[in-house]
């Protein structure tokens, strides 16, 4: 019998975001700097459920790994507003009971993920937003991070380009760097864990589905735990991770199944990007209607990391 026979076998999942990731647009070093970074955050994350860590710490050492790499829109290196400032949104849930936590449009915190968890366990919330936000990370303590740390010239040029030649509201290049990262621990529960910049260009407050909980992130033991990644609008108005976990809990569908029924749906209504899950039962994997989605996965049996649609 292998480990991954046992009832709980742990698992992790992790997404950078998805959209036109082709190899001629993605040049061999960045491919391989994101390849690293994405097996370095499932590594972290598999060191936890080995241990018979939770998947709600699982999930947020993950994500806050993803978050300190200038190569993703989260944290370091998310897109600017259209003002040229940043706001963070993240999210966290955990599926024992269904607790969760977020922000939105925070702008100081190093870590937002981190963030969330603290509204999720040192407050009576769910969400905080903006500057209310920004005070509740000071008075928990939290490492603070001011513009030059979440500022890199890659996203600054996005913006420009944006503002330059905007012909759609959703970022010119359509790459969604946002980050996320979904567990199973041995233990039999699921955790989710999503966070972003956003949009380059975004204005007015623009939240999307990253921090709302059952849009961009869910967590339930009955089913199984999702981080979404694209278009976000879409993702809100099809409720999106938590109808993969409600499809899988009362129609009885695989993961994989309500999965790819569920980016068909967001693409109907025209969204695009991607979904990564793990199912109560095990299952571990990711569905998108990119051209390709930066995400890896990871259990006692091992590691798989994996950018282009083809592969
Ligand atoms: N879904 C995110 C948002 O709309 C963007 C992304 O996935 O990169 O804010």
């Amino acid at each position: 019998m292998t480990s991954s026979d046992q009832p709980h076998a742990w698992k992790i999942v992790v997404h950078g975001g998805a959209g036109i990731l082709e190899r001629d647009v993605i040049g061999a070093d960045q491919e391989r700097e994101i390849r690293a970074a994405l097996a370095n955050a499932l590594e972290v994350g598999s060191d936890i459920l080995t241990a018979g860590g939770s998947a709600l710490d699982a999930v947020e050492a993950a994500v806050k790994k993803l978050e300190d790499n200038a190569h993703f829109n989260a944290g370091r290196g998310s897109v600017f507003t259209y003002q040229g400032t940043t706001e963070l949104d993240a999210a966290i849930m955990e599926g024992r009971e269904r607790r969760s936590g977020a922000v939105a449009g925070a702008t100081a915190t190093r870590n937002p993920v981190s963030l969330a968890r603290a509204v999720m366990e040192k407050s009576p919330h769910v969400m905080l937003s903006g500057g209310g936000a920004d005070q509740f990370s000071r008075d928990q303590g939290l490492e603070q991070a001011g513009p030059e740390w979440f500022s890199t010239p890659a996203r600054r040029q996005a913006l420009d380009d944006m503002l330059s030649n905007r012909d759609g509201w959703f970022d010119v290049d359509m790459k969604y760097g946002t980050v996320g990262a979904v567990a199973l621990d041995t233990g039999g529960h699921v955790a989710a864990a999503t966070s972003t910049g956003g949009i380059t260009g975004k204005r007015w407050g623009r939240i999307g589905d990253s921090p709302i909980i059952g849009a961009g992130t869910y967590a339930d033991d009955r089913a199984g735990a999702v981080s979404a990644t694209g278009s976000g609008e879409y993702f809100i108005r099809e409720a999106a991770a938590h109808e993969i976990c409600a499809r899988v809990r009362m129609l009885g569908q695989t993961a994989k199944a309500a999965s790819d029924a569920v980016i068909a749906e967001v693409g109907e209504l025209g969204g695009t990007g991607g979904f990564i899950f793990v199912s109560r039962s095990g299952e571990a994997g990711w569905s998108f209607n990119s051209a390709g989605m930066y995400r890896g996965k990871a259990s006692a049996d091992g590691m798989v990391v994996q950018i282009f649609g083809d592969e």
